[in-house]
């Protein structure tokens, strides 16, 4: 690919603007996607955290939900946190009522998995991909992955075996929020696919 990856990030709702930002400083061409004229003009897709119901009927009432489903089994790359892994994922558990996600990832996950008694919390991972140093993670009223199919990769596991991060061809997922910290080769983990895509 010739020149910066066009990557958008999904604004309809949530914290897209963060996305943008870590986007912009690792060198992308990072704009935010509303609508699918937007869409249709990026070489990649993050999806930020935020809620994953409203994000659900934005997408939908937006037109954006049947033109990303297309756009991913076509190949785009997307990445998805927290919500945004919730939108990838082809099951969700705790869904609301008429709750649907995008799909793709073929997994499911379960929202708001560690409850109201750590619903925030933080922890160090192990994410061999991504070299030997831990990636601390921001966990905020996070979902978790409780199965996965066999072509998806398990990234990084918390100790009582949930799945946090995870890759299936294009489709890259997280439970957490790399975007509120300084540490981003998700990102540009995530950025490599763009470019070899
Ligand atoms: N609990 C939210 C949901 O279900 C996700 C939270 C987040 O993105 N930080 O969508």
């Amino acid at each position: 690919m010739a020149g910066k990856p066009r990557v958008g990030v999904l604004a309809l709702q949530g914290d897209f603007r963060e996305h943008l930002a870590v986007l912009t400083a690792l060198g992308a061409d990072a704009r935010p996607v509303r609508r699918p004229e937007e869409l249709a003009e990026v070489d990649g897709l993050v999806i930020p955290g935020g809620e994953s119901t409203v994000m659900d009927k934005l997408s939908r009432s937006f037109g954006l939900a049947e033109p990303l489903r297309a756009a991913i089994d076509d190949g785009l790359p997307v990445y998805g946190t927290c919500a945004g892994l919730i939108m990838l994922s082809d099951t969700v558990l705790d869904a609301i009522e008429g709750q649907r996600s995008i799909g793709g990832l073929a997994v499911k996950v379960r929202r708001n998995a560690f409850g109201n008694q750590n619903d925030s919390f933080e922890a160090d991972l192990d994410v061999p991909q991504l070299g030997d140093e831990p990636v601390h993670a921001v966990f905020i009223r996070a979902p978790a992955i409780e199965e996965v199919s066999a072509d998806v990769t398990a990234l990084a596991t918390l100790d009582d075996g949930r799945i946090v991060a995870a890759e299936q061809g294009n489709l890259l997922g997280t439970s957490f929020h790399p975007e509120v910290t300084n540490d981003y080769r998700f990102h540009r983990y995530f950025l490599d696919k763009v470019r070899s895509a």
